[in-house]
């Protein structure tokens, strides 16, 4: 399994399986299971997906031992605030069935992030959570972060494809020392599978589009975690270590880059407005 070592010396598997949209639990317990059964050790699920428990109940029959699992989870707009973020945090666990995480995400820049930062903070030197970190935050709101208190964030979880590349900000990451783990990265778009251009170079290596895509990502030092709920999909998400794209073929890649989301505009005062008022109750 390969790894990537993140600023405190932690390693994290550099592909997991990610569970977003899997709201039916007993499809999400499923396709836990199977990718553990596939080689995955790395699972990325969020409160706000509302499948923790079901995550949980995969993890406790898998029977892999727990230090060799790597499970991430996130912490939503509604819960941020020092108080509310420790409430959640074991609210989180409660579900999961554990009793330490691996990663502990801010899912997003809104809301009290300086006082859900402390509260993860706190956490993290007791031993609770082994890396903190963020999701999708833009360059300068890390900075903000970074700038205001002790501890970098291990990670930022960000929107990252081939029509969305985000190499300036993969930069920034680096300079900072923050690893860049990508979401969405096949675009939350089934139309980039019959793209010609990647269809063209996946051909030339005998592999799948999403095969391609996910190993152009591990190139560039960037982790994954492709969602599934396919047995034979997930299976092939995480056949990508035994060939290599070459140098030229990076390089055209890179022109399919749009320079912008596809997705989703953090920077949307009406979007901001939406995930702000987004609640669940689990
Ligand atoms: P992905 O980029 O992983 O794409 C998932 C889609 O691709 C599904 O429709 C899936 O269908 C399909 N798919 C998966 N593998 C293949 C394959 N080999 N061939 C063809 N189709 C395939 O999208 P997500 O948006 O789910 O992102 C991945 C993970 O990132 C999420 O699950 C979540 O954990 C995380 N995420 C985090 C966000 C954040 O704000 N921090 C935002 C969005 C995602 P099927 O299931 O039917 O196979």
């Amino acid at each position: 399994m390969q790894k990537v070592k993140l600023n405190n010396g932690v390693e994290m598997p550099i592909i997991g399986l990610g569970v977003f949209q899997v709201s039916d639990l007993v499809e999400c317990e499923r396709s836990v299971s199977d990718a553990i059964q596939s080689g995955y050790r790395l699972i990325d699920t969020a409160s706000a997906y509302m499948n923790e428990e079901a995550v949980g109940r995969a993890i406790k029959k898998s029977g892999v031992n727990r230090e060799e699992l790597f499970i991430t989870t996130k912490l939503w707009i509604q819960d941020s605030g020092y108080e509310n973020a420790k409430k959640a945090f074991e609210k989180s666990l409660k579900r999961l069935q554990l009793d330490y995480l691996d990663l502990y995400l801010i899912h997003q820049p809104y809301g009290d992030i300086y006082g859900s930062w402390r509260a993860m903070e706190e956490l993290y030197k007791e031993g609770r959570i082994r890396a903190i970190g963020v999701s999708n935050f833009y360059p300068d709101r890390l900075m903000d972060l970074i700038v205001h208190n002790d501890i970098v964030p291990a990670v930022n979880q960000i929107e990252n494809h081939p029509f969305f590349q985000q190499q300036e900000a993969q930069a920034f990451l680096k300079i900072q020392g923050v690893h860049l783990q990508a979401w969405s990265q096949f675009a939350q778009d089934s139309t980039i599978f019959n793209n010609e251009l990647l269809k063209s170079i996946a051909d030339k290596y005998q592999k799948s589009v999403a095969q391609l895509i996910l190993r152009w990502l591990v190139q560039r030092g960037i982790s994954v975690i492709p969602k599934s709920i396919k047995k034979e999909r997930i299976a092939e998400n995480f056949n990508i270590f035994d060939f290599e794209i070459s140098a030229e073929d990076m390089e055209t890649i890179k022109t399919l880059d749009t320079g912008k989301t596809t997705i989703f505009d953090h920077h949307d005062p009406a979007k901001v407005k939406f995930l702000g008022e987004y609640r669940f109750d689990i």
